[in-house]
């Protein structure tokens, strides 16, 4: 499909990035190196690549990347961000005017796609309320008016067009007449549908250009076939020159096309991209979003998951790490009292300690934790010497009896919470050495 292998490039330069943490000013250059080079193959103007790609380059360098807790994700929102941008930012709806009929003028080459998207849009329309009429003003394509009869048909549209066997009228007169009579049968909207020729020439940009004199449309949008490649910049600039148009329509983005040129076209005209066109049938048509486009071209959704899950693999070997440092040092009490306190804060510890193999169980313990129990657990260790925190063994009777006064809880709070750390201390030097952890009278947990 459009934009398909587009969207296979960009994930495969995201996923090299994937699996990093922190991004190195290379890392970064690669990357929009990649980019560049993708957007070039699939037809994107060289101006518009240079541009965009400058852009994310200089954010995926700034602080908002480096800060970023996940630095590889960052990047893929920046470019994300950047694509909208360049496929025009907000969405453009259709302008109405204050006082109908609103005319819409449809511009073009010859096989774009004007004839079906008059069609398209009066279905539409007619959806929304409104109760549009079609003008066939192509008459240099011999079956042009009876097509436009025929998609009329289909929309269940009125058609205004010059008597049958007229065929070689005036165009710009039909279509001041269309929108005459359109005002007089109370029709709010007026699509007009005008020639076009297979190469842009003098005599059709001139012809367009008094269709739009005559009707003072209040949009003309120009319909591009998204396949027609390079041609697209070019094209859309002499349209741009010869009649102006307030809008864009991108057509036949079913197809195979790279599409990268239809991705210029807003850009470098500074037009919106207002409606796409995705097949032969009236109802393979949607307003276009940008933002909508550029998550369809990034596969954003998938590319997101992918970084997430290189992500965990990451956290993973850092938990790791974090487990070996407890293994190897002698767990203290207010090693244990850290980390209720960070289970308390950010959650990190849980995150990190679930992932560990063999963790499940633990993990379910960790969600029922009991958040009063830290404010115990801490009142209790803070009764203790440091020497009594470091090794429980010094703890008897009376050393017991003192804590529980000075935490003012009883003996008995004091016993299972030493109990419970010489657990915990067992635990983590046996899911440290990757085993299953368990605990007396609960079997593996
Ligand atoms: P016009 O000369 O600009 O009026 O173009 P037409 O409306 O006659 O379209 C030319 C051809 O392209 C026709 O065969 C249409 O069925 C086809 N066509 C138009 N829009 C689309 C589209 O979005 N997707 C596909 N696949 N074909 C389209």
């Amino acid at each position: 499909a459009t934009f398909g292998t587009l969207s296979d490039r960009l994930a495969d330069t995201f996923k090299h990035l994937r699996t990093k943490g922190k991004l190195s000013a290379s890392d970064v250059d690669g990357t929009v190196r990649e980019i560049r080079r993708a957007l070039l193959d699939a037809d994107v103007s060289l101006d518009v690549v240079k541009q965009f790609t400058a852009r994310v380059r200089e954010r995926a360098l700034g602080d908002e990347v480096n800060k970023a807790l996940n630095p590889a994700q960052q990047v893929v929102q920046i470019v994300n961000e950047e694509l909208v941008g360049i496929l025009g930012g907000q969405q453009r709806r259709l302008q109405f005017a204050k006082n109908p009929p609103t005319v819409i003028m449809l511009a073009g080459l010859q096989g774009a796609g004007k004839t079906t998207l008059a069609g398209k849009l009066a279905k539409h329309l007619v959806k929304e309320g409104h109760t549009p009429i079609l003008v066939a003003s192509d008459l240099q394509r011999p079956n042009a008016v009876n097509q436009l009869q025929v998609v009329g048909g289909q929309a269940g549209v009125p058609v205004y067009a010059p008597e049958p066997g007229n065929g070689v009228g005036d165009p710009v007169k039909v279509a001041k007449d269309g929108v005459a009579h359109a005002a007089r049968a109370q029709h709010d909207v007026v699509i007009i549908d005008t020639a076009g020729r297979l190469g842009v020439d003098a005599e059709l940009m001139k012809q367009a250009s008094n269709i739009r004199k005559a009707t003072n449309p209040d949009e003309v949008l120009f319909v591009i076939d998204a396949m027609i490649g390079q041609d697209a910049v070019a094209t859309a600039k002499a349209f741009q020159d010869g009649v102006d148009f307030t809008g864009v329509v991108l057509s036949k983005l079913d197809g195979d096309a790279r599409g990268g040129a239809a991705l210029s076209v807003a850009s470098v005209t500074g037009r919106p991209i207002i409606f796409a066109s995705t097949g032969e049938g009236l109802d393979d048509f949607e307003p276009f979003h940008p933002d909508r486009m550029a998550s369809r071209i990034l596969d954003l959704g998938d590319i997101l998951t992918l970084i997430e899950q290189a992500q965990q693999a990451f956290d993973e070997e850092e938990a790791m790490k974090v487990a070996e440092k407890l293994a190897s040092e002698q767990f203290t009490l207010e090693d244990f009292l850290k980390q209720m306190q960070q289970l308390r804060g950010a959650g990190s510890i849980k995150k990190m300690l679930g992932m560990l193999p063999g963790a499940g169980g633990m993990k379910q313990q960790l969600e029922n934790f009991d958040e009063r129990e830290i404010v115990r657990t801490e009142a209790i260790i803070q009764s203790m010497t440091p020497a009594e925190r470091k090794n429980t063994k010094l703890l008897n009777g009376s050393r017991r009896l003192r804590i529980a006064k000075g935490a003012g809880m009883t003996v008995t709070d004091v016993n299972q919470l030493v109990q419970r750390f010489e657990q915990a201390a067992k635990m983590m030097k046996t899911v440290a050495r990757g085993g299953v952890p368990q605990i007396p009278g609960m079997g593996p947990i």
